[in-house]
């Protein structure tokens, strides 16, 4: 008996859907048999019908390592959620964002990345492309238009990250990835704050999207992948260079990711709204100099975001008026809630403390600065463990 495939037992879709519409119905043709998830294929061989299958590669799947109907599934469905041509999964974010560096970079060429962006990027310019010969300038990220004046002749990728990891600036990436294109190079984004569903990359002109898929595709902080989503005009590059490279996830955790996926709407729409009432609560502490997130009204980068995005997601920065290491262990090492660890985009809330490194411009606050994740528990419970904690901060100052 021939599969049933979930769109042969439906009327077609049409074309436009909403958002929130695409992430349930998404790559759905994958499925078999009328289950509503696809099949998680182990898979290293791939058996051919015949000789002139093999020698013709006449089959959809050739190869574990070329795709199975478990990864094709998660990245059609990554890719028509970033709304670009195609898509890759990658091991983890820095994986993903590393091959996708690589696949458009060679010796002798210049990568402009923002000041703000996430540090193990920065690293990875800084010394293993480096070492291929291949330079690296750190710009503003509230640069705008004015990159042009540090594009030259051998730029070939201007890289985005918006907002900025910790410090969360909010670039004018429609601005940068025109500029970039007036001279032939590629506008790439690390888009992992808005998971893709509240900033739309393609639509603002970047070729290439990529996002620590370990965190709200995932969602629920129990695997590590990456996506690369491409314009139709960079995917058979990229796609040509992240095969070389060997590089594939195990078909467990793009299970998981797919499965993460179709709740995401609604995880970022609570991750939100928890998240603004606990950066509205911060915002009235006597021991907050400033709420870095976007999505409150008067705070740094709020007008680009509400001009560019659909939404934010929970992960926010603060700036203590406390500069005293002492008193911030008092705070945070009492917290009952808020865990402290690396990672983001799981249903629970997280703090860590963090201190901006810059080399182009300069970061001029004093106070000790926090990142918080806020996850899907209630607010008030989320208020009552910081209040507690701000009370020993000031004990402890
Ligand atoms: C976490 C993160 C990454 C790296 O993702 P991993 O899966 O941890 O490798 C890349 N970019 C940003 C903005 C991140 O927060």
């Amino acid at each position: 008996m021939a599969p049933i495939t979930w769109s042969m037992s439906k009327n077609p879709l049409p074309d436009k859907l909403q958002p929130a519409t695409r992430l349930v119905t998404a790559a759905r043709q994958f499925n078999e048999h009328g289950m509503v998830n696809p099949a998680v294929y182990h898979a290293s061989t791939v058996l051919f019908a015949d000789t002139d299958s093999l020698t013709n590669r006449k089959q959809p799947y050739t190869y574990g390592r070329h795709g199975t109907p478990t990864s094709r599934a998660l990245e059609t469905a990554i890719a028509a959620l970033e709304g670009g041509y195609d898509c890759k999964i990658a091991p983890s974010g820095l994986a993903a964002i590393t091959a996708a560096l690589l696949a458009f970079l060679k010796s002798g060429d210049h990568l402009l990345m923002p000041d703000t962006a996430y540090n193990p990027s920065r690293k990875l310019a800084d010394t293993l492309l480096k070492g291929l010969g291949i330079e690296t300038t750190y710009y503003d990220p509230l640069i705008g238009r004015g990159i042009s004046a540090l594009i030259k002749a051998n730029t070939k990728v201007v890289y985005c990250e918006s907002p900025g990891s910790q410090t969360m600036e909010v670039q004018d990436v429609s601005a940068i990835a025109a500029a970039a294109h007036a001279v032939g190079a590629i506008a790439m984004i690390d888009n992992t704050w808005s998971a893709g569903h509240y900033f739309k990359a393609f639509a603002h002109g970047c070729d290439v999207s990529v996002q620590a898929a370990t965190k709200y595709i995932v969602g629920h902080s129990d695997a590590m992948l990456g996506s690369v989503v491409c314009n139709e005009k960079c995917w058979p590059q990229f796609k040509d260079a992240f095969e070389t490279m060997g590089l594939f996830a195990g078909p467990d955790d793009m299970y998981l990711a797919l499965r993460g996926l179709r709740t995401l709407d609604v995880r970022l729409e609570r991750h939100q709204r928890n998240a603004t009432v606990v950066a509205e609560w911060l915002r009235g502490q006597e021991a907050v100099d400033t709420v870095l997130y976007p999505a409150l009204s008067n705070a740094p980068g709020h007008e680009m975001w509400k001009r560019d995005f659909t939404g934010a997601s929970g992960l926010f920065s603060v700036v203590l008026k406390a500069k005293s290491q002492v008193a911030l262990a008092a705070m945070l090492d009492g917290l009952q809630l808020f865990g402290m660890g690396y990672s983001w985009g799981g249903f629970e809330s997280l703090v860590v403390p963090f201190k901006p490194i810059r080399t182009a411009t300069s970061w001029t606050a004093e106070g000790l600065c926090l990142r918080f994740h806020v996850g899907l528990e209630d607010p008030k419970d989320l208020i009552a463990d910081l209040d507690a904690g701000f009370a020993r901060l000031a004990a402890a100052t």
